[in-house]
């Protein structure tokens, strides 16, 4: 078995508080609220995965499966500026992968098991995990189906961490408002599903003064703690 790499945030502090960086061979799924900075955080991962591994990257391409359409080259363009690395060179290295409906979503893992054989693949995104689920399964009546496929979709992307040791990064809303099939509005969409799959879960929310705040919940190897960062035209820093 491979050792476990580190994937660095681009934020110090949020690195420290994930004892490194995420770790590949698992999922790190990040959830809160819309425009919680998740799909910032996953730009920037994929940015930095590209980066040498003394830079606290993968070297490595990447792929996303993009379920909401919010792929922004010119987001990655503006880290890559930052980073000083060419963004037409980085943009090649991260491959978009639209997912139409959950269904098309669970297919794109074996698709991506494939590419990874040809190419080094060491970060997969998946933004959002749970949003066409959401809107596909709905009532209580088709809980227990929706549950059972989000399940296997979790065991698929684990497979893939561990056969290519890969970085996995996952996205979850939380409900805005109490309801009684998503349930309490402060616990991610998925419930124990996505809560016993996932390896580290990291609540996201909005500080003061711009600030962003990361909370580590329910980790394997590390204290229950927070980090401060910022989300600036520069990407995800301290
Ligand atoms: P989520 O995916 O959790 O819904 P996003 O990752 O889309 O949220 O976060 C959106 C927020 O990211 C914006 O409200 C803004 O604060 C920040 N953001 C996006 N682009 C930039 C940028 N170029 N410069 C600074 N902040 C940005
Ligand atoms: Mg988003």
């Amino acid at each position: 078995r491979a050792a476990v790499s580190k994937l660095t945030t681009g934020s110090k502090a949020f690195d420290e508080l994930l004892g490194g960086g995420l770790e590949s061979q698992s999922i790190t799924e990040f959830f809160g609220e819309f425009g919680s900075c998740k799909t910032q955080v996953c730009f920037q991962l994929a940015v930095n995965a590209t980066l040498p591994e003394e830079k606290g990257g993968l070297d490595s391409d990447v792929i996303i499966i993009d379920t909401e359409n919010t792929f922004r080259p010119e987001r990655i363009t503006q880290m890559c500026n930052y980073l000083g690395v060419d963004p037409d060179e980085t943009l090649k290295r991260i491959h978009i992968a639209r997912a139409f409906n959950s269904q098309h979503q669970v297919l794109l893992v074996d698709k991506a098991l494939e590419l990874a054989k040809d190419i080094k693949v060491r970060l997969m995104i998946v933004d959002s995990l749970t949003s066409h689920f959401r809107s596909e399964y709905l009532g209580r009546g088709a809980l227990a189906e929706r549950q059972q496929i989000l399940n296997r979709h979790m065991h698929d992307l684990l497979n893939f961490a561990t056969v290519n040791n890969a970085v996995i990064a996952v996205t979850n809303q939380v409900a805005s408002k109490p309801d009684a099939f998503f349930g309490d509005p402060t616990r991610p969409i998925g419930g124990h599903v996505v809560g016993h799959t996932a390896t580290f879960r990291i609540y996201l929310r909005k500080g003061k003064a711009g600030k962003r705040i990361a909370r580590l919940i329910d980790s394997p190897n590390m204290p229950e703690g927070e980090a401060v960062f910022m989300v600036t035209e520069n990407g995800i820093t301290d």
